[in-house]
């Protein structure tokens, strides 16, 4: 890949970091984001304001640039791209609906029918594992199973796309779904759809927006 096209790349990886962070979705150093390109991929360094990010080209065996420090999530970041070859961007936030939820270890149901653009009929929550860990991986990948995201227990969310542009339009509306069903819990039960009524869902959202 020529270095203009790896710097292209870079600006896109910060401006969709940039974009989380003007969401609302990222605060400080939490989260992080991941894009496949041509030789490995580039995941955000560790620790870093976004405004001082320098990212990190890393390779699927695990080695990285020299000097820097990718995030400490890089192996669910290349896990989640090596096992999903239609995943090129991968989005981790700490916001604060999926979180809240997150730390209740509640799953979000069908309670809306948005939860389509998830690609599943639930979104699960991935069981505890210690953040920056193998095992961490090991369980948001069980948790994504075929869908775009999942809630990670006790600490956030992950959201997948095609691109760097679907994959913070899933987050955002991941996030979105997690504080309507954290609102609806606070007055009752939701009523949930049924597997028909979703089914009609993915019928008519066939090319819908553009979230396949
Ligand atoms: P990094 O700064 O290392 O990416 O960590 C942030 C985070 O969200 C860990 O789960
Ligand atoms: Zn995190």
């Amino acid at each position: 890949m020529t270095k203009a096209r790896e710097m292209a790349w870079r600006e896109q990886l910060l401006a969709s970091t940039q974009q989380l962070a003007a969401l609302g979705l990222n605060k400080g150093t939490s989260g992080n984001l991941s894009v496949r390109i041509d030789s490995g991929f580039l995941v955000t360094p560790s620790g870093m304001p976004v405004d001082a990010m320098s990212m990190v080209h890393m390779q699927f065996d695990g080695s990285c640039e020299a000097g820097k420090r990718p995030s400490s999530e890089w192996r669910f970041h290349r896990d989640i791209l090596q096992a999903k070859p239609d995943v090129n961007a991968v989005v981790h936030t700490h916001s604060t609906f999926a979180t809240t939820l997150a730390c209740l270890r509640k799953r979000i149901p069908a309670f809306h029918y948005m939860i389509a653009i998830a690609g599943g009929d639930s979104i699960e929550c991935a069981d505890y594992a210690l953040f920056g860990s193998q095992a961490l991986s090991d369980q948001a990948l069980l948790a994504l199973g075929k869908r775009k995201a999942c809630l990670l227990a006790n600490h956030g969310m992950i959201a997948v796309g095609r691109d760097l542009p679907h994959a913070v339009s899933v987050a955002l509306e991941v996030e979105n779904l997690a504080e309507q069903y954290a609102r609806a819990l606070q007055i009752g039960e939701p009523t949930l759809l049924s597997a028909s009524e979703m089914q009609a869902v993915y019928a008519q959202f066939k090319g819908y927006a553009n979230w396949d």
